[in-house]
């Protein structure tokens, strides 16, 4: 494998002006309507699949210059024109879509470019018509209304100013007064402005049901569905999943929470102690920033030469940015640059464990993204979110054998306890996707109503849950607080899903590594090339829609746990 010499610093995109890209498009409309042999239609077809890299290169860039620096004007003003353009690029790449799905020569393009990526335009094609953009214009604003709220915490607390990810290392102390006094600080942001986040919010569920309506579906359900490009599983496998969820893993996660009473020694469990797993408290990273990508680069080269010669050209090439400063936007993600072929990681190291975690899941990301690179079209760089969730939840367990460079005489607690919060996940995970259902399902609910909508989901999924003198989460508000809910709808249910593959994967390291990282980098190579279950298949993984999937990886945390 020849390694790639980018360096961050070159890379550069052009702004697009829509007249330029209406221009390119009409060219290759040209040449699509005038190519008479294969060749020809290839070039035509590779001509839109480069004006889409530069788009998305374009985008990427302006998007993570904003999140590295949202008090900088000029990034600030190149994302509302970014945020702006948007809907327009997707009209005309939705006309495309449109021209190519009901082309005559549809049989021959589907040997070029494979038939999956047509099974995801049709998707496409069903989410967009031009009678939505200003929706959808409307829908970004909230969205960022939601977003700047957030940001805007201000929460006084131990002597300093934090915002709601900075309140996170005191909710998760290890003294039990600070995490109630804590978690009381941070409720007491969303109590007050309790009014403002359940407009927001009844706002955009009334507005994407407006647009689900003006599309021709009963409800955004349908919508939000194809908008995720599911094509492989349907709303009843979703809701027999979760039933599953509840069958299968609550109960673990009951004994889970009975033992974290014993391990605290406490009567009753509140939710200020679910953060924390024994009287230690977290374990920590022993080191910061430059040692954590010392151990990174020993961890990867002692795992697989790809992994290692991958990170090496990460950081020589300054394809990450992690640590945290002022001004910076909170959270982790992984983007690309289809231009110039490599992915870039973002986060915050705050010194918790998370650093590892984010850390690891998002190179898992950057990891598929680098192996997908030559794939013949840019749809098939990343595959559908479900999918990709696989790949970086599962190199958090890949990684497991390594945590001794991180965590040192830790390491045991740190691998006991990413297990027990990923059982625990599974439920509050489905809850998460079960009151959007029944919150688009009913959008002339009103905010007290969603309330207790929630109220019922944690009930279902979360029996344990005690808030104790927490009054705004007990009144059915802890949903307010994920992003998920109102910035990507239906978005959340996949995590759960990747879960329950990245933990077969788990399962089948522990008896043998060599040969599962060696089918996680095929899976990786894959990419987008096939739609979920048909990834999942193809890595020697059980669907877990599949009946009796969980079960059996529930069985495996179980005695893992010893419980
Ligand atoms: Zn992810």
């Amino acid at each position: 494998m020849s390694l790639t010499t980018v360096d961050f610093a070159n890379i550069q995109v052009e702004t697009p002006t829509l007249e330029q890209v209406k221009a390119e498009y009409q060219a290759i409309n040209t040449a699509l309507d005038t190519a008479k042999t294969r060749a020809e239609k290839e070039k035509a077809l590779q001509k839109w699949d480069d004006l889409r890299r530069r788009l998305e290169s374009w985008s990427s860039l302006t998007s993570l210059h904003f999140s590295q620096d949202t008090r900088n004007e000029d990034y600030k003003e190149k994302k509302d024109y970014s945020d702006e353009l948007q809907p327009k690029l997707t009209a005309l790449a939705v006309e495309m879509k449109r021209k190519l799905l009901s082309s005559a020569d549809k049989v021959e393009l589907e040997t070029i470019l494979g038939k999956h990526v047509f099974s995801l335009w049709s998707a496409d094609v069903t989410t967009f018509e031009p009678a939505i953009e200003d929706d959808l214009v409307r829908e970004s604003k909230l969205v960022d209304r939601y977003v700047e709220l957030i940001a805007s915490a201000e929460i006084e607390f131990a002597g300093e100013t934090v915002n709601l990810s900075g309140i996170r290392k005191y909710t998760q102390d290890s003294d039990r007064s600070t995490r109630d006094r804590a978690e009381k600080a941070h409720w007491n942001f969303f109590s007050q402005n309790q009014e403002l986040l359940d407009e927001i919010y009844d706002e955009l569920v009334k507005l994407r049901h407006q647009m689900a309506q003006k599309l021709g579906y009963d409800n955004y359900i349908g919508l939000g569905y194809k908008k995720m490009q599911r094509i492989d599983y349907t709303e009843a496998d979703v809701a027999r999943y979760r039933d599953e969820v509840v069958k299968e893993v609550v109960p673990l996660a009951e004994k889970i929470i009975a033992q974290k009473a014993e391990k605290l020694n406490l009567d009753r469990v509140y939710f200020w102690d679910e953060s924390v797993f024994d009287l230690q408290g977290n374990p920590t990273p022993k080191g910061e920033h430059d040692w954590m990508l010392v151990q990174a680069q020993q961890m990867f080269d002692a795992m697989h030469p790809e992994l290692g010669d991958f990170f090496r050209m990460m950081v020589k090439g300054n394809l990450l940015d992690l640590k945290t400063r002022p001004g910076k936007a909170g959270g982790g993600f992984c983007t690309s640059f289809p231009t110039h072929d490599v992915p870039y990681i973002f986060a915050n190291f705050n010194g918790t464990k998370g650093d590892v975690e984010v850390f690891t899941h998002e190179m898992g990301h950057a990891f598929q993204n680098w192996q997908s690179r030559n794939l013949s079209i840019i749809d098939y760089l990343w595959p559908t979110y479900e999918s990709c969730e696989i790949h970086s939840m599962s190199l958090e367990f890949l990684t497991w054998s390594q945590m001794d460079k991180f965590f040192t005489i830790d390491a045991d607690r740190f691998r006991q306890i990413h297990l027990a919060e990923s059982i625990l996940f599974l439920p509050y995970g489905c809850a998460v996707d079960h009151f959007q259902h029944l919150v688009y399902a009913n959008p002339e609910a009103t905010p007290k109503q969603r309330h207790q909508m929630w109220q019922e989901m944690e009930a279902r999924y979360l029996p344990w849950r005690n808030y104790g003198d927490l009054a705004y989460p007990a009144k059915g508000g802890l949903w307010q607080e994920k992003q998920h809910i109102y910035c990507y709808p239906f978005y959340y249910i996949d995590y759960t899903l990747a879960l329950c593959c990245a933990m077969q994967f788990w399962v089948k390291a522990e008896s043998d590594y060599k040969q599962t990282l060696s089918e996680y980098i095929a899976l990786c190579q894959r990419g987008g090339k096939a739609p979920f279950q048909e990834l999942v298949r193809s890595a020697n993984l059980v669907s877990p829609f599949e009946s009796g999937c969980l079960a059996k990886v529930v069985k495996s945390a179980r005695e893992f746990l010893k419980l």
